[in-house]
């Protein structure tokens, strides 16, 4: 699943395509995908993993899900959920989930909600954390509803980088650490971005995928844990588990 680093990157490569006209859209898609026909794309925007295609008075929002992805100005051999063309360029989704809306995308997003927006509210978070505090920080990092856009890579490494076991519960997490959770959570995400961009981002990843924590060089732990089950990596030597 594409975590919001991947997101902001097709927002950026999508955007000559910003104030064309859709002319023509097809797919397999279900949605009702004619009402995106003669509309002009105003702007594109990512909350989370979802990527916006906003155009005057309707926006189609895709989820790339597990194994969505996309082409610009190029075709995968399979048919798309959806294409959308332009005078002299087309953007294509495949494998991933669509939805049309019609209210405006700031009313149904909070944009204070996403690590990588400029609006992102650390406070916002923190207080939201506060009324989960049997609820372990893997599961934490990955509510999409605290931390919009945090996927599993960038709860792995934020855990590592800040020292923090993923079995710790939020309210046993000192005060500072929970602030430094927070603000990695955005940072690493940024770094991520960058990384990806040179595509360099798994030279740098430094326990996601791992058999060895480089800190310790000792072996690192692979579980699934939590009630979201996601495949965890970590050091239990350094990463405390606070109880
Ligand atoms: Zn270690």
């Amino acid at each position: 699943m594409p975590e919001e680093p991947s997101i902001v990157i097709l927002k950026e490569e999508a955007l000559p395509l910003k104030g064309k006209e859709i002319i023509n859209v097809s797919g397999n898609s279900k949605i009702e995908y004619h009402q995106l026909q003669n509309k002009t794309i105003i702007d594109f925007k990512s909350w989370g993993k979802h990527f916006l295609v906003c155009c005057k008075g309707i926006t189609l929002r895709v989820h790339f899900m597990l194994f969505g992805s996309y082409r610009i100005n190029e075709r995968k051999a399979v048919p798309p959920r959806l294409s959308l063309q332009f005078k002299d360029g087309e953007l294509n989704f495949y494998a991933c989930s669509v939805k049309l809306f019609h209210e405006d995308p700031d009313e149904i997003y909070d944009w204070e909600t996403d690590v990588m927006n400029d609006a992102w509210d650390a406070s916002k978070a923190k207080k939201k954390l506060k009324l989960i505090p049997h609820t372990i920080v893997a599961d934490a990092l990955l509510d999409q509803n605290i931390f919009a856009g945090v996927g599993n890579i960038i709860k792995n490494e934020v855990l590592w980088r800040i020292k923090l076991h993923p079995k710790t519960q939020i309210g046993e997490i000192p005060v500072k650490k929970l602030n430094e959770l927070i603000k990695e959570a955005r940072n690493y995400s940024f770094d991520f971005l960058k990384w990806k961009k040179a595509f360099v981002l798994k030279k740098h990843w430094c326990i996601h995928t791992k058999k060895i924590c480089p800190r310790c060089n000792i072996p690192a732990q692979k579980e699934y844990v939590g009630r979201t089950n996601r495949r965890t990596l970590f050091c239990n030597n350094c990463q405390v588990l606070y109880e």
